[in-house]
């Protein structure tokens, strides 16, 4: 989708920090970072929210949990302790509708969130 800007994210359109990527999943740092470790990781595919996901997408969301895993590993936060996060819908304070994990560590993190 043109005006979704993680899909601009996983096309290069417009800038980030990849901090892992493949076929299928890209991981990027969080802009307005809420930890010492924030990274967001996306499908390459437009999807709005983890709502939207379908019983065929079993094996993307594996591999974008399994991302996040890798992710942590990478910045070195497995050993500390992380979070991961899918905002959904309005309550939740989703903002961007293309579906993302946050991957937040580096610090003590509070529960239960705000
Ligand atoms: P959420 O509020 O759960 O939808 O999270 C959206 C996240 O995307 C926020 O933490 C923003 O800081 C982050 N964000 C928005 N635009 C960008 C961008 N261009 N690059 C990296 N992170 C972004």
């Amino acid at each position: 989708m043109s005006d979704c800007i993680f899909c601009r994210v996983v096309t290069g359109t417009i800038p980030s920090k990849i901090v892992y990527q493949d076929d299928h999943a890209v991981a990027f740092d969080d802009v307005n970072p809420q930890a010492p470790v924030h990274v967001l990781v996306v499908p390459r595919r437009h999807v709005g929210s983890v709502g939207d996901f379908e019983a065929t997408d079993a094996a993307l969301l594996g591999h974008l949990a399994l991302t996040c895993v890798k992710v942590a590993n990478q910045k070195g936060i497995a050993q500390s302790g992380y979070r991961i996060v899918a905002n959904t819908g309005a309550n939740a304070g989703q903002s961007v509708a293309h579906v993302h994990f946050h991957v937040l560590g580096g610090r003590s993190l509070a529960w239960p969130p705000g």
